[in-house]
């Protein structure tokens, strides 16, 4: 059987390039369980991929992807049976194992995770690989022993994914939010999802002095580089950062000050390889904890058809929030 799929090639020039087309089924890889996937959405990862801007795809062809809701259609593990609603993310979908955007998937059972009830596949999937990753450092922040009482905690690259997800469970359970963005038309929006002041990006992306002012208990960092640096030395005594991104780079120009004169903490978060124990308590969490209007209009939903220029759009800044990508209903 053939479905509706993106794959991504390999193209002789060098480079890779994204289509839609179609996929057979029987070229899928091994797994205990074939989804029929409804719903997926477009993390940074994703857009990384199909613009083919960073090398996170690791065999090919590939079905970019790397999450997904959808519904068991055939399984070979005793947890799951036909028609349980299902949700994956991370595990190297859409990177190392066939992925999402594409009407059948099939993966190891053991990447599932029952689809929280009180959540629709398109509120699954507003919330994805980033409002997983935001509850998290969310959970990673209250395990360093902030509390909202700790307030303000600053969320960087507010205007994203992560950030406003991150925004809205933060302001949610009464945390006082900072939220940095380098889109100063984005404010009314940060504002609605619940932060309490707007932080200008270029405050932080100079480079960081060891010490800072301190500003902030703690943060939640999706940059990187030297707005992290900056984050970190503006944190207060005894503070945390959870390091969850690196849209503005992969590098750490930072001194050890924070860590030694304030006793800072800084907390690496993956969501890709996150045990099943922790998945389940955090999207437990998140069924629990999300606003579901803040949601709704932190999200935009595109046809499949569509997902391949929604990523040239994110990678360049002009994407906001969150988008569901609707495979099939
Ligand atoms: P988005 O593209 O949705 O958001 C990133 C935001 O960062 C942008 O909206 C923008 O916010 C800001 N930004 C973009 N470019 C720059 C820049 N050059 N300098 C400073 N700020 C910038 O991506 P996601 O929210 O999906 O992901 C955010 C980061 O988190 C990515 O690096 C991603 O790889 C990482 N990530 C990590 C995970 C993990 O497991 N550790 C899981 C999920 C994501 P604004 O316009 O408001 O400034």
């Amino acid at each position: 059987m053939h479905f509706k799929a993106i794959t991504i090639e390999q193209v002789a020039e060098g480079g890779t390039r994204a289509a839609l087309g179609t996929f057979s089924e029987e070229e899928l890889m091994p797994g205990e369980v074939t989804v029929r996937v409804t719903h997926s959405s477009l993390n940074y990862k994703d857009a990384l991929a199909l613009t083919g801007n960073a090398p996170v795809v690791r065999r090919f062809p590939m079905i970019p992807g790397i999450d997904m809701a959808g519904i068991v259609e055939h399984s070979e593990d005793p947890r799951y049976a036909n028609g349980d609603a299902v949700i994956l993310t991370g595990w190297g979908t859409g990177e190392t194992h066939l992925g999402a955007y594409a009407e059948r998937a099939r993966v190891p059972a053991s990447w599932l995770v029952p689809r929280p009830p009180t959540l629709t596949p398109i509120e699954a999937m507003a919330i994805g690989t980033a409002g997983f990753t935001a509850m998290l450092s969310v959970m990673a922040l209250e395990r360093a022993g902030l509390t909202p009482l700790s307030a303000p905690i600053l969320v960087t690259g507010a205007s994203g994914g992560v950030g406003s997800v991150a925004i809205s469970l933060l302001a949610g359970a009464g945390w006082t939010v900072h939220a940095s963005t380098g889109r100063p038309s984005e404010e009314s929006y940060l504002r609605e999802l619940g932060a309490h002041e707007v932080v200008a990006r270029d405050e932080l992306t100079k480079n960081a002095r060891p010490l800072g002012k301190e500003r902030w208990a703690g943060g939640i960092d999706t940059v990187g580089s030297t707005t992290l640096a900056s984050v970190l030395s503006m944190t207060r005594y005894g503070g945390a950062v959870a390091a969850c991104g690196l849209a503005g780079g992969m590098d750490l120009p930072g001194s050890v000050a924070p860590f030694i004169l304030r006793g800072v903490s800084l907390i690496g978060i993956d969501s890709v390889m996150a045990p099943t124990a922790i998945r389940l308590g955090a999207w437990d969490r998140l069924a629990r904890a999300i606003d579901r209007d803040k949601l709704k209009r932190m999200t935009s939903t595109i046809p499949l058809e569509a997902a391949i220029e929604a990523g040239s759009q994110l990678l360049s800044g002009r994407s906001k929030g969150r988008v569901v990508v609707e495979i099939q209903a």
